[in-house]
């Protein structure tokens, strides 16, 4: 079975800040902030990246976007605005190879889109 930093905070292996977690994902706040609000959204099941996933796995990632859309009105970012990022492979920028996207906000941001 695939281990990762991440595998090791969903099965509560490597202790993180969980602000919600259910049977398909987990969410914590990430470890080097970017943003005031950084939160990291996970599957439970590894995927190294995107690329892992298949047609049976839609409903996965629709639920990652809903549980974003909660964690941001939560966090009081969903009409101030934020961005979801998922970095996928190593120009992409991914440094953990568990699948995860990432919440940004409480600030403006800019960037490539930005
Ligand atoms: P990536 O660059 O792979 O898209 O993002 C990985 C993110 O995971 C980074 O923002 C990094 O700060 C965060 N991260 C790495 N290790 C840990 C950890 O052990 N705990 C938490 N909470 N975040 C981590």
């Amino acid at each position: 079975m695939e281990q990762d930093i991440f595998c090791g905070i969903a099965a509560g292996a490597i202790p993180a800040n969980k602000l919600y977690e259910d049977k398909k994902v987990v969410v914590f706040t990430d470890i080097n902030p970017q943003a005031p609000v950084h939160v990291v959204i996970i599957p439970r099941k590894h995927f190294t990246s995107l690329n892992d996933l298949e047609e049976k796995d839609e409903g996965l990632l629709g639920h990652m976007l809903l549980v974003a859309a909660r964690i941001a009105r939560e966090h009081g970012v969903a009409f101030s605005g934020y961005r979801l990022v998922i970095n996928t492979g190593p120009q992409g920028g991914q440094a953990v190879p568990h699948l995860h996207m990432h919440l940004l906000g409480g600030r403006a941001l800019a960037g490539e889109l930005g």
